[in-house]
């Protein structure tokens, strides 16, 4: 049997982290067995469906790697297909027309309610006789009424239902279009799917949907129903969230391989690994061990992955990636120090990309103005001279050395008898804007003579000009 796994979204909305790991769970079963993963897009709720959502699927899977070996197919585009089974289901005996009004169905579910009973079709057009010609009219699946319906499925064991409980499933409404049950058992029946790896809100469906496998003499898949993950808080992802949207974690600054071992291991665990690349997971990927209880988001622990893999993954790679970014902020890098370079002297100081391009703009770009607190602490006489000394220092400085650099640190340190970490300081506002940077000298090195010196001098003429004269 020939592995074969699909991703199924609705383009209603944004891809989010639970419908990517249900993807990755897909895409990783089919690569572990040599399989095939197939992407299908469910857009027959035409009213809701976007072909801008469309765009960020393909977007999103992209990004992350995820790429697939059959479709992009469209529900829409396969209407006839439907049609044609459910006329053949009409045909057979397998389904039939149903002419109870909205509003008759509607009556019938509150007087069940107020009886205290779990609504559902009386199923009072099972039998019709005659044929109410002029009437619209859904279709509905004759559903067994006795017997159950049991399912091993892969993370929950055996999940059993009485037939009894399943309402006569509308197949198509009044419109003449399929339903989203129908659709589904469709395609998996045409597309050849084995295992139907999906979120635990479809595990409703599920009985329905092999029932009118059945009742078409089709194969039965495989199941695997995820456990949902939940937000920070403990409750359901919604809106409000945060980076609820894949692409939303690329525009913070997340790399894809960082997101990939965060999402898989929500739910998915080998032991206590905690890091995978997407080869080994590959290798190693089984739904043996995902876990029946829903696990929670924590921003902590991804930007911690997401800092390991800055720091681990070879660092023209990042740099490359880090590129990408440095463009989408209009930086211009043609005019600075070599960003690999650059990435090496701050990767282990940030989170995220996007932190990075914010450090990293003060080598490319001049900054604007200086923080007023901190000016008013560091901008007095005594540092002044210093300034205007290291000035001199640099201006002659000729072979433009870390070490040398370092050197004429210390000794304006000695001969000013102020601390070399004072020296730091000041040099660090002045030259980047910030109280924070990786060492002083590497960072005036990377920053090149040119913009060292034309930093020093705007601070001395600023000294002088807002400060000194005031003193
Ligand atoms: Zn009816």
């Amino acid at each position: 049997m020939k592995v074969k796994t699909r991703f199924a979204p609705s383009p209603t909305g944004d891809l989010h982290i639970g419908s990517i790991r249900t993807a990755l769970y897909s895409w990783l079963f089919a690569r572990h067995y040599n399989g095939k993963f197939v992407l299908r897009i469910e857009d027959t709720d035409f009213e809701r469906s976007k072909s801008l959502s469309v765009k960020s699927i393909f977007k999103g899977l992209k990004w992350l790697g995820l790429n697939w070996d059959e479709g992009p197919y469209f529900q829409s585009k396969r209407l006839d297909r439907y049609q044609e089974v459910i006329e053949d289901m009409l045909k057979s005996g397998n389904a039939y027309k149903c002419y109870c009004s909205p509003q008759s169905i509607e009556e019938e579910r509150i007087k069940q309610l107020h009886k205290g009973k779990k609504p559902r079709y009386s199923g009072i057009c099972r039998n019709l006789k005659t044929r109410c010609i002029n009437n619209k009219y859904t279709v509905r699946f004759k559903n067994p009424t006795f017997g159950k319906v049991t399912f091993e499925d892969k993370i929950r064991g055996e999940i059993t239902f009485n037939n009894m409980e399943l309402d006569d499933l509308i197949i198509q409404r009044s419109n003449g279009m399929p339903t989203y049950n129908l659709c589904v058992v469709i395609d998996d029946l045409d597309m050849n799917i084995t295992h139907v790896i999906r979120g635990e809100d479809h595990i409703n469906n599920t009985p329905r949907q092999i029932n009118i496998l059945k009742s078409l003499k089709a194969k039965i898949p495989i199941y695997a129903h995820v456990s949902m993950i939940l937000n920070e808080n403990g409750k359901k992802f919604s809106k409000r969230d945060n980076a609820e949207n894949i692409i939303e974690y690329y525009k913070k600054g997340f790399l894809p391989e960082a997101l990939i071992n965060y999402i898989i291991r929500l739910g998915w665990s080998h032991g206590n690994q905690e890091i995978f690349s997407l080869s080994e997971l590959k290798k190693i990927f089984n739904l043996d061990t995902i876990s029946k209880s829903s696990s929670s988001f924590n921003m902590k622990k991804l930007l911690w992955l997401n800092k390991y893999y800055i720091n681990h993954l070879p660092l023209f790679y990042v740099s490359n990636i880090l590129k990408d970014y440095m463009k989408n902020e209009n930086i211009k890098i043609e005019n600075g120090p070599n960003l690999e370079c650059l990435l090496n002297l701050y990767k282990n100081r940030h989170s995220t990309l996007k932190d990075l391009v914010c450090s990293l703009r003060v080598f490319y770009e001049e900054f604007e103005y200086y923080d007023i607190k901190f000016a008013n602490q560091y901008f007095i006489l005594k540092n002044l001279y210093i300034l205007k000394n290291i000035y001199k220092k640099i201006q002659k400085c000729i072979f433009w050395e870390i070490k040398i650099l370092s050197e004429i640190i210390m000794n304006q340190s000695i001969e000013s008898n102020t601390e070399l970490k004072e020296i730091n300081m000041l040099l660090r506002f002045v030259l980047t804007g910030y109280v924070s940077s990786p060492n002083m000298s590497s960072v005036i090195f990377l920053l090149g003579k040119e913009k060292t010196l034309l930093r020093l001098k705007n601070a001395m003429i600023f000294i002088e000009k807002n400060y000194i004269k005031l003193q």
